[in-house]
């Protein structure tokens, strides 16, 4: 059996210092906005390249206080890409503002710098550029149109710790960048957890607050602010992981090489161009067509299943077809469309041994003959 993810096994060569560094947060008798949070703040930032590094207490809510702490008029437009995850876009709508889509580069599956300005309005006020399955966005282009047109840029980096573009970390390519360690991500807590960095000292000192009731001083507000705080006890488990990062980034990277040399020309790869770039958050492959009426990337995920192999599909809906956009409906954005029928995400972490990886790439490919 080779499960898609299993988070206990990633977690396994952790578990003695995870289990000091937990008993060090109880005995402390500390547990919100303290040592443990400021010391991984410093480490994280120091990793990122950027100034500041603000926990907060999750992804979602990384990106919500950015777009909430630049106070952009109610109802601006950011421009997002259109196949995401849902919490970059849920960040935008919760912050007031409205999500305008790009559609991806169908090469890389990034925000295509080329179809942004189309979609620059006198009402454009940022760029949320979702750094996908751990490769970063081509951010050079992406960073000319803001400056040309006064926007902000803000870098979902949820899925690419440790990704670097022109020998520059993921996290310090924009104005601002949220963060998430959800526990599946490259760098995951033990729970729910998430951070900002920025070189912005004025917004670092801004989010501060935000994420603390709007509050600098105590029971003084600022703002108008959220209960958004990194606990001590995430704090510590990250330190502890953060040290193991770029380890784990190379053992990812060295899977993610198998794979790409030896899946076979039945399915589609993922861009080969940056492999020592990218942090390989996930391993995605397309399969492109149908058979008898219904899709192949379904059929090879059942052929996978019964021969004891996990996959999962990031992702199936695309954020204008969900319910919760219902009002973005009729919108139509081909690539993003085809994407979410197409890709399957295999099976790719630290824990997975060389001949785990290549009992999947066998099963791929004989699925293909
Ligand atoms: C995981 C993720 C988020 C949200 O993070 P949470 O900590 O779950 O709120 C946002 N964007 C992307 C791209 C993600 O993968």
């Amino acid at each position: 059996m080779i499960p898609f993810l299993d988070l206990k096994r990633i977690n396994e060569p952790y578990q003695a210092q995870i289990s000091a560094a937990t008993e060090r947060v109880i005995q402390s008798g500390w547990y919100i906005l303290g040592e443990e949070v400021q010391a991984f703040e410093l480490q994280y930032a120091r990793y990122c390249g950027t100034r500041h590094c603000i926990g907060v207490a999750n992804g979602l809510e990384a990106l919500t206080l950015v777009l909430k702490a630049w106070n952009f008029p109610m109802g601006s437009e950011v421009i997002v890409p259109s196949n995401a995850y849902i919490a970059s876009v849920l960040s935008v709508t919760h912050a007031g503002l409205t999500p305008v889509w790009v559609e991806p580069d169908p090469r890389t599956y990034l925000l295509d710098p080329a179809r942004i300005e189309a979609a620059i309005t006198p009402r454009t006020r940022a760029i949320l550029p979702v750094h996908l399955y751990g490769r970063c966005c081509d951010m050079s282009p992406i960073m000319k149109l803001a400056q040309r047109y006064n926007l902000n840029v803000l870098e979902d980096a949820a899925q690419a710790h440790g990704a670097t573009y022109e020998s520059r970390s993921a996290g310090s390519l924009g104005d601002a960048a949220g963060w998430s360690f959800y526990p599946s991500k490259n760098l995951g807590a033990i729970g729910d957890a998430g951070a900002i960095t920025t070189n912005d000292d004025e917004l670092a000192e801004r989010l501060r607050a935000w994420r603390n009731y709007g509050s600098a001083q105590r029971y003084v507000n600022e703002y108008a602010g959220h209960n958004s705080r990194l606990d001590e006890l995430q704090a510590a488990v990250l330190s502890v992981k953060l040290a193991n990062l770029a380890a784990d980034n190379e053992r990812r990277r060295t899977l993610a090489r198998l794979y790409l040399a030896e899946l076979g020309p039945t399915v589609l790869l993922p861009p080969a161009d940056q492999v020592d770039c990218d942090a390989w958050h996930l391993f995605v492959i397309r399969v492109p067509g149908d058979t008898a009426g219904s899709s192949r990337r379904d059929a090879l995920r059942v052929y996978l299943r019964e021969r004891g192999i996990g996959t999962d599909v990031h992702y199936p809906i695309p954020p204008h077809h969900q319910r919760a956009y219902a009002a973005h409906a009729a919108v139509s954005l081909p690539i993003s469309e085809q994407l979410h029928r197409e890709v399957v995400s295999l099976p790719l972490n630290p824990s997975l041994t060389d001949e785990e990886v290549m009992q999947v790439i066998d099963a791929v490919n004989q699925f293909g003959r």
